[in-house]
Formats: structure tokens, C-alpha cells, sequence
């Protein structure tokens, strides 16, 4: 099955506590390795940016399963290809919070100061995940 790369946005909704952010983090971790996801979720507690990167038809499943969360709305596919390789295959999937580096990467790769994933075109969001998400 060819490897797929999926990266989509969304915003927070009013059901998303901190308890949710560690539910969805804890059920990345028990799944994604299952199906040989790999990843990043950037979130700056207003908007998500998330790359899934693995087989395509777990990342069909998994992309279904989260578009109808009710923790996220608007969720905005970004890119769906296939790709030659993997950018996160550290991360069953890598978690990046609020802080001042993503302000200032958000400048690099988008037409304005702030984190708002609607305004990247897909290579700019692969570039910033990638960014953001190096030490
Ligand atoms: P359950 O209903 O208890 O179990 C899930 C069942 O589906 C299990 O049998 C499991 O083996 C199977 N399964 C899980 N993943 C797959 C798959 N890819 N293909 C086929 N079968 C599968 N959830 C994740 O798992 N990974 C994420 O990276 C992830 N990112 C999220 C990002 C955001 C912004 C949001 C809002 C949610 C995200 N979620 C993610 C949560 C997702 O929406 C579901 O709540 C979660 O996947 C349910 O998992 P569970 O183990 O609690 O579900």
C-alpha cells in the first residue's frame, strides 16, 4: 500500500478541555503505531495543524474518525498525497504547544504574525511542521 502523507486543519471548539488535548494524545499513542501512523499535531489553543504520514487506507480511517470529533470543527483537508518518505517517523505522533518559536515560524511560512494554518499552502505547512517541530 503506498505511503501517505494527509495534513489537514482545524479549530478548537468549546469540548476541548486540556483533558481532551491529553485524550487525544493518549489515543494517538495507543493506535497510531498499530497501523504504522507516524505524525506531528501543532496546536496553538485556537487552531490545529496536523500531518498523518503511513499506509493510506489507516490514514482514510483514522482522517474520517477525527473529522467527525467534536473537539475540532472546520476541519480543512490541506494535502492528501503519496509520498516517498516519511518526515515524522520518530513520533507515533509528535505534540507541539503554543510557543514563541511557532510565533516566529508562523511569519516564515504564512502572510501573517500569527499560527493560522488556513492561510499555508501545502508545501508551506509541511515546511513549518517540519520546523516546528526540530529541536
Ligand atoms: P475506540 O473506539 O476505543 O477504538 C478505536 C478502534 O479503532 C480500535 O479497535 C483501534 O484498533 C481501531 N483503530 C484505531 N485507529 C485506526 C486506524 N487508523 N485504522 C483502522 N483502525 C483503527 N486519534 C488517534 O487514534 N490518532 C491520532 O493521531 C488522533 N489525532 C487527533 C487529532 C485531533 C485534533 C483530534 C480532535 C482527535 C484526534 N484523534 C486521534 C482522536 C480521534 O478523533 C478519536 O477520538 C480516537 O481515534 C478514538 O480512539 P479510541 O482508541 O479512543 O477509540
Amino acid at each position: 500500500m503506498y505511503l501517505t502523507r494527509l495534513i489537514y486543519a482545524s479549530s478548537k471548539t468549546e469540548h476541548c478541555t486540556d483533558k481532551g488535548i491529553e485524550g487525544i494524545l493518549a489515543a494517538a499513542e495507543r493506535n497510531n503505531p498499530k497501523y504504522g501512523l507516524t505524525g506531528v499535531l501543532c496546536f496553538n489553543r485556537k487552531h490545529f495543524l496536523q500531518c498523518l504520514e503511513g499506509p493510506r487506507d489507516p490514514i482514510n480511517t483514522l482522517y474520517q474518525r477525527i473529522s467527525s470529533d467534536s473537539r475540532h470543527s472546520r476541519v480543512t483537508l490541506v494535502e492528501y498525497c503519496a509520498t516517498e518518505q516519511r518526515f515524522f517517523d520518530q513520533w507515533a505522533m509528535k505534540y507541539v504547544p503554543d510557543s514563541k518559536k511557532m510565533q516566529t515560524l508562523a511569519f516564515r511560512y504564512s502572510d501573517c504574525n500569527d499560527f493560522d494554518p488556513y492561510r499555508m499552502s501545502a508545501a508551506s505547512a509541511l515546511a513549518f511542521l517540519q520546523a516546528v517541530s526540530s529541536q
